[in-house]
């Protein structure tokens, strides 16, 4: 065999090859992407128009503590019956929207299906429904992720989220403030005892980190808020380095934890 041809393409093959890679450019640019609730094709990169109406946005009456939708409203500062008799560490929760089906499918497409271009429209989203929180708040604290999931899952998903709603509201984002020092089991499927036993002591404080939270106020960011015993663990260890308050702020929420799809 002739060495030379091994190690030399030839320039019919390097033309080839550089006409492959600027058609999948193009591709990459012409093609539509689909819909992450229903893989209908759509033009921009958000919802299709189907989906994008069966958003479930949270809006008032909800219960101020919680965040929790009021099926009527009771009047200002009642609170829910959850906030009365399990009343959590965080000051406040808001949602952008119920977690149902077209939820879980924009949050799992987020998350697992490398659809992080749909953070700008879900960071928007949170910043609407957090404006009250995000307003005097002074910085964002994603929830972590242990280092072996952030490992095999390449980024963290509430950091994501937290940028982008930074973007559209100027509040900065602590990264790295808060660690999970526990790699603790996924939450799906475990009880609400299970789910506090589950992330007791999981998260603290990073020890250059205290001057970023002590007396701050502070607004941890999720993608679902399930039974809250992840923020209130969150909350309670900022709490414990000083933070003079802190909110939390999730993409989606369980409304009704018999009918949430998880
Ligand atoms: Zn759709």
């Amino acid at each position: 065999m002739d060495p030379v041809a091994t190690t030399q393409p030839s320039s019919t093959a390097r033309l080839a090859r550089g006409l492959r890679a600027t058609l999948a450019r193009s591709l990459n640019v012409a093609l539509p992407r689909l819909c992450p609730s229903c893989r209908d094709l759509v033009t921009d990169n958000g919802l299709c128009p189907a989906c994008w109406s069966k958003v479930a946005f949270i809006a008032p009456p909800y219960c101020p503590r919680l965040g929790i939708p009021f099926a009527y409203d009771p009047g200002p500062g009642i609170l829910s019956m959850q906030a009365i008799a399990d009343p959590p560490a965080f000051a406040r929760a808001r949602a952008a929207v119920r977690y149902d089906d077209v939820a879980r499918a924009l949050v799992h497409a987020f998350k697992y299906g490398d659809r992080l271009d749909l953070a700008p429209l879900l960071g928007g989203w949170m910043a609407r429904a957090g404006a009250e929180l995000l307003d005097g708040a002074d910085a964002l604290v994603p929830v972590p992720l242990h280092w072996r999931r952030l490992w095999t899952r390449r980024f963290n998903q509430s950091a994501a989220l937290a940028a982008a709603i930074s973007r559209h509201c100027g509040v900065a984002v602590a990264h790295g403030a808060l660690r999970r020092v526990k790699a603790t089991q996924q939450q799906v499927g475990l009880s609400r005892s299970e789910r506090a036993g589950n992330v007791q002591g999981a998260f603290r404080v990073a020890p250059g980190a205290k001057a970023e939270i002590a007396g701050r106020r502070l607004i941890l960011i999720d993608d679902v808020l399930t039974s809250g015993a992840t923020a209130d663990a969150c909350a309670r260890a900022l709490m414990r380095a000083g933070a003079a308050e802190v909110d939390v702020l999730v993409l989606a929420r369980v409304v009704d934890a018999a009918k949430a799809p998880i």
